[in-house]
C-alpha cells in the first residue's frame, strides 16, 4: 500500500500518446494490438503540481510526526487550503527542533520468521524521513501559494 499526497484542484489534462507497449517488447502494430491500449494510443493524466508517493508506513510516521492525522487517517485525508499555512508551520517546527527528525531513524534489522524465512530491514537514517518531510513540504508550499487544498488516498 502506498498513500500520495497532491492538490486535487490542480489542473491537469488528459494526453494521448502513441503505445509503449512495443519499447516493452510487446506486438503493436495495425492489425495486431497489445490489447492494453486503445487502438495504438495510450491515455494518461498530466498535472504541473508537484505531488509525493511514499509507502504506507512512511506516510503514517510523517502524518503522525506532524500531528495530520487531525484531517484524516493513513489512507485518505485533506487539508483544505486555509489549514495549509499551519500545516506549513507544523513542517517547520519539526525540522528546527533538535532530534525531532533522527527520532525517525530505524536501525537495521533481520528477523526470522516462524517457518524459518529470513527477513532484512535495511533501516533508515533521520535524513531519509526529513527528505519525506520536505517533499510534502514542496506540495504544501505549491497549495498555499496556488489556492489549493492538499489531500492523500
Ligand atoms: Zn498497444
Amino acid at each position: 500500500m502506498s498513500t500520495t499526497f497532491h492538490c486535487p484542484e490542480a489542473p491537469s489534462r488528459y494526453v494521448r500518446r502513441p503505445c509503449s507497449s512495443p519499447g516493452l517488447g510487446l506486438a503493436c502494430r495495425e492489425g495486431d494490438r497489445c490489447g492494453y491500449c486503445d487502438d495504438g494510443f495510450e491515455e494518461d493524466v498530466e498535472t504541473d503540481a508537484p505531488s509525493v508517493n511514499m509507502s504506507g508506513v512512511n506516510a503514517s510516521a510523517v502524518l503522525s510526526a506532524l500531528g495530520l492525522l487531525e484531517f484524516g487517517d493513513v489512507s485518505y485525508g485533506r487539508i483544505e487550503h486555509a489549514r495549509v499555512p499551519d500545516a506549513l508551520r507544523r513542517i517547520l517546527r519539526l525540522l528546527n527542533t533538535d532530534g525531532a527528525v533522527e527520532a525517525h531513524a530505524r536501525p537495521a534489522s533481520e528477523d526470522v520468521g516462524a517457518m524459518g524465512a529470513r527477513s532484512f530491514d535495511l533501516g533508515e537514517d533521520g535524513d531519509d524521513f526529513a527528505d519525506r518531510v520536505r517533499r510534502l513540504q514542496a506540495v504544501l508550499v505549491y497549495a498555499a501559494d496556488s489556492g489549493y487544498s492538499v489531500a492523500w488516498d
